[in-house]
């Protein structure tokens, strides 16, 4: 801080004031920071001696014409991921002494484009970091895109027999393929795969455990789990494997408490269950030689280390070090040889690499002006003027009786109701039922100005703070690029990308494109909890007001929906140079409305013709000039090329 900060009077608002309020260092994980200009800077590799600024970047995007909003995917941060990971784990077992070692695989499900997953291949080639596949599609990708014969490919997910055959005929070609038995009745499938082909697969179990679960994903584990062997289940699997002479394929032992797992308690609970029930296969004759943990490994959306849905009360390394301290205790107890640990981590990988960057197109708050006092005024009003009174000689920024504030707002309500029950009755004419309305609006203005910010708040004046909150319009769908916002109540961190050194005056959420009042984001994350206002900055009408939604790089582009057909938006993968600048290394455009109207069947080509007849037919009959036509169908033609969403 310079001396000019300490001797200025009222402290000014300064870029660590945001960096604060918004909890970037937090969740940030030393990827986000802010630069001296009040913008967001991105560290691709994890360094703060190399960054990019985001608003630049943005800028020239869009002189690229990739227009808002877009997906940045920083493919080093990508790789950081995956090198922290693999960090983690070989610290953990170099500190515990693990005579065995780990080996990831990256489940597709989580984010199955191309570019990533090719990322992920090529960078973890040296660790021959392999892939999950959860489904016969998954597993057609991964096939064609694992080449390195030590990789592994861990079939997860229902099971034909198609599904069998390709991953017997796989392992022929030289792949790693493990089937993972997660139904009772899959067993018999590989058996008569297996003697049809003559040559059988690598064979897993996933065993359902019992250990408590937790959180939204819970259900993934336990006896009522949609997948997995339960005990009875598992020994008969083996039975059956043993006189088809298929144990000796028995390798893994795979588990998968649920996704984001935020207590680390419930890995360790379910590590001990699977070390055990491991240590009980190779008893019975199995070969084994690999333990999968699943995925689950969480990530910090909010940044305040703790147990709650949006957070985790553990590090990567604490989880590394639970994974392998736990089996190895279980393993050196009955002196077996460790298993290589697999860990199936998603979301802890992708989270941070894809910032989604949108504009806002503007925004509405409720007036709260008060309106001029007239001579003749009508009873409901003078009493409304009263009550604005009432509330107005409470002082403000002192503890205040919240039932006072109550009482107040209370009766504001009331005259409000007179007055509409008068309109009802035709006693009131429109311009006195707006100044009841205005009026009950300042006082509602008043009241939130006075509710204290730590004691406690009735819900009544708390949603009265959000209701006077201004909605700001998001140049985006929720519902194609934040679906679990919407679907799971998910929280995500979200911030202006910019003006971070000028004080956030205005509290508001944002409503997006769509014709639907789910379409919206009016969940922030508050260091544990959840806050309904986010805060924002007046938007000035000589510049855009840009927003990021940051750690959204897992699940969200695939579980998003063509709701109102709003399509894919724009990304871009960048990468940074030597030169201490960066490459786009790939652009990958969004879907144009003639792409989201095909996917519902519709012909662009056969639109367009409709459009010409009838255009045709208004000329005939004299309704349309000439010019006009053409202008429209041009209109028309530009607009199917063109993005779904809206240009400023
Ligand atoms: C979804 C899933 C994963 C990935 O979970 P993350 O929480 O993203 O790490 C891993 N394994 C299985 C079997 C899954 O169903």
């Amino acid at each position: 801080m310079t001396s000019a900060d300490h001797t200025s009077q009222t402290r000014q608002w300064a870029v660590s004031d945001s960096s604060a309020l918004y909890g970037l260092e937090q969740w940030g994980d030393g990827y986000f920071s802010i630069n001296k200009h009040g913008n967001v800077t991105v560290h691709p590799k994890g360094s703060a001696n190399q960054g990019l600024d985001l608003l630049d970047l943005i800028e020239e995007l869009e002189g690229r014409n990739l227009k808002l909003p877009l997906i940045i995917r920083f493919d080093d941060i990508l790789k950081h991921r995956l090198e922290k990971l693999h960090t983690a784990f070989s610290q953990a077992i170099q500190h515990y002494q693990y005579r065995g070692s780990y080996q990831g695989v990256f489940p597709i499900k989580c984010n199955q484009q191309r570019h990533i997953l090719e990322e992920l291949l090529e960078s973890g080639r040296r660790w021959h970091f392999g892939l999950e596949a959860g489904s016969k599609a998954e597993l057609l990708i991964a096939l064609s895109l694992i080449n390195d014969p030590q990789a592994l490919l861990i079939c997860n997910g229902y099971k034909d027999q198609r599904y069998i055959e390709t991953a017997i005929l796989a392992r022929q070609l030289g792949r790693q393929p493990i089937v993972v038995i997660e139904q009772v009745d899959e067993v018999e499938r590989i058996i008569t795969a297996s003697s049809e082909l003559g040559a059988a697969p690598l064979i897993g179990i996933r065993a359902k455990l019992s250990s408590r679960s937790s959180g939204r994903w819970s259900n993934s584990i336990g006896e009522k789990s949609k997948f997995g062997l339960s005990i009875p289940d598992i020994l008969l699997t083996v039975e059956k494997l043993e006189s088809a002479d298929l144990l000796k394929e028995l390798r893994l032992l795979h588990f998968h408490v649920g996704s984001q797992i935020n207590d680390i308690a419930i890995l360790k609970d379910a590590l001990q269950e699977a070390g055990q029930i491991y240590i009980e296969l190779n008893h019975l004759g199995a070969p084994m030689g690999f333990l999968d943990v699943g995925g689950g490994l969480g990530v910090d959306y909010d940044g305040s280390r703790t147990a709650t849905t949006a957070s985790t009360n553990y590090s990567l390394q604490n989880y590394a070090n639970d994974v392998v301290a736990t089996i190895q205790e279980c393993c050196a107890a009955h002196k077996l040889t460790m298993p290589t640990l697999i860990s199936e981590s998603g979301r802890a990988i992708t989270s941070h690499f894809s910032v989604l960057v949108f504009n806002v197109l503007g925004s509405s708050s409720i007036a709260t002006k008060i309106p001029d006092r007239e001579k003749q005024e009508c009873l409901t009003i003078r009493n409304l003027r009263e009550t604005l009174k009432s509330i107005q000689t409470i002082p403000k920024n002192s503890p205040v009786d919240s039932y006072k504030l109550q009482e107040a707002w209370n009766d504001a309500i009331k005259f409000k109701e007179d007055s509409l029950a008068a309109f009802r009755l035709g006693y009131l004419g429109l311009p006195e039922r707006g100044k009841a309305e205005q009026l009950t609006w300042a006082c509602a203005k008043e009241v939130v100005e006075r509710i204290s910010k730590d004691g406690f708040i009735p819900k009544e004046l708390a949603n009265l703070q959000s209701t006077l909150a201004g909605t700001y319009y998001a140049n985006l769908s929720i519902f194609r690029s934040a679906p679990d916002t919407w679907a799971i109540a998910q929280t995500f961190p979200v911030m202006p990308i910019h003006r971070l050194q000028e004080e956030p005056t205005e509290l508001g959420h944002f409503a997006d494109l769509t014709c639907d009042s789910d379409g919206k984001l009016s969940r922030f994350i508050d260091n544990g909890r959840v806050k309904p206002l986010l805060e924002l900055h007046k938007i000035k009408s000589s510049e855009n007001y840009l927003i990021g939604m940051f750690l959204g790089g897992a699940y969200q582009e695939v579980m998003g929906n063509l709701h109102n057909l709003f399509g894919k938006t724009n990304a871009v993968h960048v990468k940074l140079n030597s030169k201490n600048g960066y490459n786009l290394d790939h652009v990958v455009r969004g879907n144009t409305k003639s792409d989201v109207i095909q996917a519902m069947e519709h012909d662009p080509e056969q639109l367009l013709e409709r459009l010409r007849i009838a255009s045709e037919n208004a000329i005939q009959q004299g309704g349309l000039e000439i010019e006009t036509a053409q202008k429209l169908m041009d209109h028309l033609e530009t607009s199917l090329r063109q993005s779904t969403y809206l240009h400023q």
